[in-house]
């Protein structure tokens, strides 16, 4: 299982993450958008943080409504309304609990990847961090039929999420503001494919 500590746990890991990259982050979207993505992620996550410190919650659906609630109003940015979505949904599928068990966890993920495609529409190979999301979440569901140990079903997720992050790098941009460059967007890494490896990252450690 995962309770709640073990949930801020990995929401603060991921903020210390995208904030530690912060400067790959920036130079990733000045590749291929508008070098904000490195700041509107620590500007978001900080305020995530800072909500959390500032009202404790008692549930799993609290913690990620107000996650989401908080990236959605303090990100500007597609990254705000779709990593907003994604925690959204994980708080509304997981519902009024103190902690999730592993296929709890998974459904959760899978529900907010989900909304990720409702908002966004992207699909397989459009060059976002939809191609981070699903092999992670298919890595995750794999390695719990195999075990329904929960901390290498994270390692597994964050080691497709490394291999789903890389192979964005020779895709041409279908979707957002990378996608205005065409043929030029070949040839570097999806900013959102790498946070969103990062967030699978913290997950992994967290729970290691
Ligand atoms: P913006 O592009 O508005 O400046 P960010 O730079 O914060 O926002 O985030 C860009 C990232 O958002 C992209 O690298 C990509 O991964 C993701 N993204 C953009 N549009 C979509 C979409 N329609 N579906 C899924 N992800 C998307
Ligand atoms: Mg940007
Ligand atoms: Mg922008």
């Amino acid at each position: 299982t995962i309770d709640l500590d073990q949930l801020t746990g990995w929401l603060t890991r991921f903020r210390d993450l995208v904030t530690e990259k912060v400067a790959y982050l920036t130079e990733l979207d000045s590749a291929i958008g508008d070098a904000d993505h490195g700041s509107n992620m620590t500007r978001g996550m900080g305020a995530v943080l800072e909500r959390i410190q500032a009202s404790p919650v008692g549930t799993v659906d609290e913690l990620f409504k107000g996650v989401g609630m908080t990236l959605v109003t303090s990100v500007g940015g597609a990254s705000g309304p779709l990593y907003g979505t994604f925690f959204l949904r994980i708080g509304t599928t997981a519902g009024p609990v103190k902690a999730l068990d592993a296929s709890g966890l998974a459904a959760a993920l899978r529900a907010g990847l989900d909304g990720v495609v409702a908002r966004g529409k992207a699909e397989a190979g459009d060059k976002t961090m939809f191609d981070v999301l699903a092999p992670a979440l298919d890595a995750f569901d794999a390695a719990l039929i195999v075990s329904s140990d929960i901390s290498s079903a994270a390692r597994a997720a964050y080691s497709a999420a490394r291999t789903g992050r890389d192979a964005t790098e020779p895709l041409l941009a279908r979707k957002g503001r990378a996608s205005y460059l065409g043929e030029r967007s070949i040839g570097h890494v999806d900013p959102g494919a790498a946070s969103t490896s990062l967030l699978f990252q913290a997950l992994a450690e967290i729970l290691d």
